[in-house]
């Protein structure tokens, strides 16, 4: 696996499920770059007690031979492999629209009211990101909840009406070797999160990160929780401590990738 974000992680994870020997390889650790070191770490040694190998190269791996038997890895090393799986991110396709003045290298970029920046033409999804303005970046959520706030949004806004609700969702899940994580807020998650309830080590905590803007990430790991009480836990969680704790925390710089 080429990949250690959501997606190489969910498919490492079915693999040893199903007995299958599967190492994953990445130049960052296991969902480091999103989840923050707190999550990586613990997601990191769970994985690996359910047989999942890490490996860190110091540069990118290459796909090694053709037909492909492996991967290459800059210090020399190859791993052989019957399958090779690459999870290396996503990149918007905004070829169709060259020309149009409406994507760059980051895809549509959309206002609050998913109108992009040519009158009468919105869009909504994976191919859009959200405009930064003088408070917050630009900011892509290529989320299936995101999808589907920005898509109500749009068409509110092409017909004239009001959106019926929120244009953005931070909603997502992922899953662990058989650990759920549910996630309700901005990304990523720098520094340490306050404990709601339960603990990381045991495998089962409701945990939140606050943000430099006054909001906050609300997260269920391993445990069942509402997705209305989760939501609910990140609102109260981030105006109960405006301005936020962590001095590294950036609002809205989420993953481009899953
Ligand atoms: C393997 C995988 C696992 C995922 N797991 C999760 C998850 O666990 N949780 C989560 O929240 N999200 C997950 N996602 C992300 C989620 O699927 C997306 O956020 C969501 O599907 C976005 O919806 P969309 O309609 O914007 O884009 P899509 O679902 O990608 O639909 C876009 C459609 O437009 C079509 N299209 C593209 N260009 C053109 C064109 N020029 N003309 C006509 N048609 C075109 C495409 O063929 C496609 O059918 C996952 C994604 C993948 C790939």
């Amino acid at each position: 696996m080429i990949g250690a974000g959501f997606l190489g992680m969910e498919v490492a994870s079915a693999c040893a499920a199903r007995g299958i020997p599967v190492t994953v390889v990445d130049t960052d650790r296991p969902l480091h770059r999103i989840l923050g070191g707190h999550l990586s770490a613990a997601i990191t040694a769970r994985a690996a007690a359910h047989g999942i190998r890490f490996v860190q190269a110091t540069g990118f791996a290459a796909l090694a031979g053709n037909p492909v038997h492996g991967v290459a890895l800059p210090d020399g090393t190859e791993l052989t492999a019957d399958l090779v799986v690459t999870c290396a991110g996503e990149v918007p396709c905004v070829d169709w629209l060259a020309g149009t003045g409406l994507a760059d290298r980051l895809g549509v970029g959309v206002d609050d009211a998913c109108a992009t920046t040519a009158p009468g033409v919105f869009a909504a999804g994976d191919v859009t990101y959200l405009r930064g303005n003088a408070t917050r970046p630009h900011r892509r959520a290529p989320f299936w909840s995101n999808a589907v706030a920005q898509g109500k949004t749009a068409a509110a806004s092409a017909l004239g009406l009001p959106p019926s609700g929120p244009s953005q969702d931070d909603y997502f899940w992922t899953e662990v070797a058989g650990l759920s994580v549910k996630i309700v807020g901005h990304l990523p998650l720098l520094g340490e999160p306050t404990t709601v309830d339960g603990s990381v080590t045991e495998g089962r905590a409701l945990l939140t990160w606050t943000h430099t803007d006054g909001t906050a990430t609300a997260v269920a790991y391993g445990r069942r929780k509402p997705i209305t009480a989760l939501r609910h836990l990140a609102a109260t969680a981030g105006s109960s401590t405006p301005g936020g704790r962590s001095e590294t925390n950036h609002p809205a710089s989420a993953g481009s990738s899953l």
